[in-house]
Order: C-alpha cells, then sequence, then structure tokens
C-alpha cells in the first residue's frame, strides 16, 4: 500500500524530475559517449520530452486517480445507495525492459505512468548504451524510494533471468523478436503486457508538395539521433520524377543541418555498436555512403534502384541510410504499404488533403503524421505505441495512466431496498419480472 496514496506518487514523480536537472551533464555526456548524441537532441528527446510527460502527468494526476462513476441500469434508479464505479488500481509490481536509442527517454517516461498509477517497479536499461546504463544503474536509486523502486542491469542472460520472476505487469520496449521472448516469458505467469516495438516505416510522398520543405522535414526525421529513432522514416516512396526533384532537395537539406562533411558536425551522431553498424553497409548509393569503421560513423545517405526484395527493404534500418522504392502512383503505394507488416508510423506528404486522408484511410499503423516526420510522438495528448509486429498497447500522458492501471469495477451498495431484491431469489417457481 505504500505507493498508492497521491502524495508519495507526486513525491516520486518530482524527485525523477530532480534526477533530470541534477544529472542533466553527465546525461548529456553519456549519451554523447553512447550515441554521439548532439547537446541538443539529447535535451530534445531525453530531457524536454520526460520533463514535458512529468508536467502533464503532475498536472492532471488528481484528475486521472478519481474513481470513475458510471451509468445505472434502469432496473435499480430507485435504489439510491447501488454505486457502480471503476477504480484506477495499481497493478502492482511492473518490470519496464528499455532499448539504448534513447536511453534516458524509454525507460523514464513508462516509469512516470508506472509511478503515477501506483505500482513499484524494477528498470532494465540497455546493456548497449554502456555509459548510460552506469549513469542510471548509480544516480537514480537515490532519488526514488529503494523499498518500492529498483535498476537492473545487464544483458540477454541477465533479463532472462529477470523475466523468470512473476511480475504484475511487463513494458517492454525493443525489437520484435525480442519482443516474441518477452511475452511467451510473460504468458507463463498470465503477466499482461505492453510491446513498444519497430518495424519499416513507409513515407509517401505525393507529386504535389513543396519538395524543398518536404526534404527538410524527412532528412531531419531520417537523420535525428544518426537514424536510431523507432519513428524515423525509414524509406520513401514516390514516382520517378518526385525523386528526381527531391533529390537534390535531400542533398541540400543535408548540407544546410550537418554542413559539406556531416563527420565534422556536431549535430551528427553515431551508430551505437560495431555490431549495429555491420548490419548497415550495403546498397546503391544516391548521396552519402561514405563510412568510417573506427568512429562508427555513416554520412547520411540516400539509395536509389532499390527493389523491395533488397537487403536493406527485409529489416527496420536503424541507421541514416534512406531508400528510395519508385512507385507509379498513390494506390501503388498504399497497396506496397498494406503488402508489408503494420508498422509504427505512416507518413504522407501532399498539398493536396484528400491524398493525405486517403493513405490514413486505407493502411493501418500504430500512428500516423501527415506532411511531417516523427512530430506526432511529442504529444502527450496522443496514444502512443504499436500495431501487428509493430506492438501491442499504448502510453504516454493519460495513456500510460490507464496503461499502468487496472480498471476494477465496483459496485457498492447499502443494506437497505432488500425488496429490490426479492426478483432475483428462488424459489424461482414464483413468478418473477412478468415471465
Ligand atoms: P532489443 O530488442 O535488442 O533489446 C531491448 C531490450 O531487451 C534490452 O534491454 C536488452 O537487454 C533486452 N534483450 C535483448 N535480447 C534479449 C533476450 N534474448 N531476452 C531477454 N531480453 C533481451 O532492442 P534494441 O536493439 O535495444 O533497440 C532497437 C529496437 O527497439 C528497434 O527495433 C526499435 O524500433 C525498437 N524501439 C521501439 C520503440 C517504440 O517505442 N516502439 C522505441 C525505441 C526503439
Amino acid at each position: 500500500g505504500k505507493t498508492r496514496p497521491m502524495e508519495y506518487r507526486v513525491a516520486q514523480l518530482e524527485a525523477l524530475g530532480r534526477f533530470l536537472d541534477d544529472k542533466k551533464q553527465q546525461i548529456m555526456d553519456a549519451t554523447a559517449s553512447d550515441l554521439g548524441k548532439a547537446p541538443f537532441e539529447t535535451e530534445l528527446s531525453e530531457i524536454l520530452m520526460c520533463k514535458n510527460e512529468l508536467h502533464e502527468t503532475l498536472s492532471n494526476l488528481s484528475r486521472w486517480m478519481k474513481d470513475e462513476k458510471v451509468d445505472r441500469i434502469l432496473a435499480v434508479q430507485l435504489d439510491s445507495a447501488f454505486i457502480p464505479f471503476i477504480r484506477k488500481d495499481p497493478y502492482g509490481v511492473v518490470l519496464i525492459i528499455a532499448p539504448w536509442n534513447y536511453p534516458i527517454h524509454l525507460f523514464l517516461v513508462p516509469l512516470i505512468g508506472a509511478i503515477a498509477a501506483g505500482n513499484c517497479a524494477i528498470i532494465k536499461p540497455s546493456e548497449v548504451s554502456k555509459k548510460t546504463e552506469t549513469l542510471v544503474a548509480e544516480a537514480l536509486p537515490s532519488y526514488l524510494d529503494k523499498d518500492c523502486f529498483a535498476v537492473v542491469t545487464g544483458g540477454v542472460q541477465e533479463t532472462t533471468r529477470l523475466l523468470e520472476n512473476k511480475f504484475d505487469y511487463i513494458f517492454f520496449t525493443g525489437s520484435p523478436p525480442v519482443g516474441r521472448i518477452v511475452m511467451t516469458a510473460a504468458a507463463k505467469h498470465l503477466t499482461p503486457v505492453t510491446l513498444e516495438l519497430g518495424g519499416k516505416n513507409p513515407c509517401y510522398v505525393s507529386d504535389t508538395c513543396d519538395v524543398t520543405n518536404v526534404a527538410r522535414r524527412v532528412a531531419w526525421g531520417r537523420f535525428f539521433n544518426a537514424g536510431q529513432t523507432c519513428i524515423a522514416p525509414d524509406y520513401l516512396l514516390c514516382t520517378l520524377e518526385m525523386q528526381e526533384k527531391l533529390l537534390p532537395a535531400l542533398q541540400k537539406a543535408i548540407n544546410d543541418f550537418y554542413g559539406p562533411n556531416p563527420r565534422e558536425s556536431p549535430d551528427f551522431g553515431r551508430i551505437v555498436s560495431d555490431k549495429q553498424f555491420q548490419l548497415l553497409c550495403s546498397g546503391r548509393v544516391a548521396i552519402g555512403g561514405q563510412t568510417d569503421e573506427a568512429e562508427r560513423y555513416i554520412a547520411p545517405t540516400v539509395l536509389v534502384d532499390v527493389q523491395p526484395s533488397d537487403a536493406v527493404m527485409q529489416e527496420e534500418i536503424f541507421g541514416p541510410i534512406l531508400p528510395i522504392i519508385i512507385i507509379t502512383n498513390m494506390d501503388e503505394a498504399i497497396d506496397f504499404i498494406n503488402s508489408r507488416e503494420r508498422p509504427l508510423a505512416i507518413y504522407a506528404f501532399s498539398s493536396d488533403d484528400k491524398v493525405v486522408n486517403r493513405v490514413l484511410e486505407r493502411t493501418s499503423s500504430g500512428g500516423f503524421c501527415g506532411n511531417d516526420t516523427m512530430m506526432h510522438v511529442t504529444l502527450p495528448s496522443l496514444p502512443f505505441g504499436g500495431i501487428g509486429n509493430s506492438g501491442l498497447g499504448t502510453h504516454h500522458g493519460k495513456f500510460s495512466f490507464d496503461t499502468f492501471s487496472h480498471a476494477r469495477g465496483c459496485l457498492k451498495r447499502g443494506m437497505g431496498q432488500e425488496p429490490l431484491n426479492a426478483p432475483r431469489y428462488p424459489p424461482y417457481s414464483q413468478r418473477k419480472f412478468g415471465i
């Protein structure tokens, strides 16, 4: 019962805010070391987004925690002491498993939801983003109540052992194959799960667009964090004519963002590990293509003449590489999208709103953004999550609170009004309900 009172939840959430303030520089240093992340990108995607989530949660928590009154059935209208309501109960002990690409954000945002809903939590950061893992393991526990929150470090072996335990909820962010492993482990204990997974996010660009703006918005989404973002546009779908216009515009956007040599830009990141680097180096290059293994550097790269059967179109890319697939019209783009696994996000660019709406209506994905990339994730008012191969369940803002709460259907009655119960009691041979 310790984690249930609102004052306790608020105190822990405020402590998370202090962790972000006090350790801001260490977080910047750790993510720069792990991912070459620019300080501004860390500030935006790791610190500011967590603070927004904290602000949203602290501002609304008392309202979210209230019992929800629900309608009564007609038969009990006369009984004023017949009160149905939904109680938002914590699940109990929650396990949060996080990946490396946003190594603070991706455990902290779910943790905010878990604490807000009154749970205890075990946090398992990624072992791949080593410096951040160490920082979290060393610093976070001194901010939170040690009786109720713990950080467990390690990789596959440790997580496998952790998953043998019976948790009351598991929140996993990572790849679809590991998502299956987590769900299988959870099934043994009938533990409910949220799975925030990945996939290949299509980006359709129609022939009627402001090409300069499209190129800037796509390049930002693809090359932010060196392309290691689960909602990054993974590949472009456009006509050959549009590709001819887009290539110089993309080249200009890359130049404007990172200068003539992105390797020297303080704003362009690096690939997290040697293993991940090896996965990415293949394909035919129209822009970029330079690599340096020692630095795990891959230039912002655009690939053309890409076939759907090419290796780059099989797995989520998760690097600064943007293949372009040529289609002849919007219907072909929609068919292409629908012939593949349902992605975490779909992007559609067109100056004709009907085109954007058509893509929205005829496809299915975790989230959608028209005429921009990734910006839908910044709104705590929107549910964030996948569908099918890209995941199960949602979080952010109130959706996080609901994810980590069990909606307990409750009814309280007074002791009186017994005659109203008479029709449901035996002997049934007596005439009941006019039957
Ligand atoms: P991953 O699945 O390899 O690892 C995620 C976590 O699971 C890590 O903490 C890791 O230690 C653990 N893990 C790895 N293998 C395991 C195993 N066999 N058994 C038990 N635990 C295991 O993912 P990653 O490489 O860290 O992250 C990249 C993936 O995450 C991409 O697919 C990306 O799209 C996805 N992602 C999704 C979201 C989202 O919100 N949907 C956000 C970020 C990343």
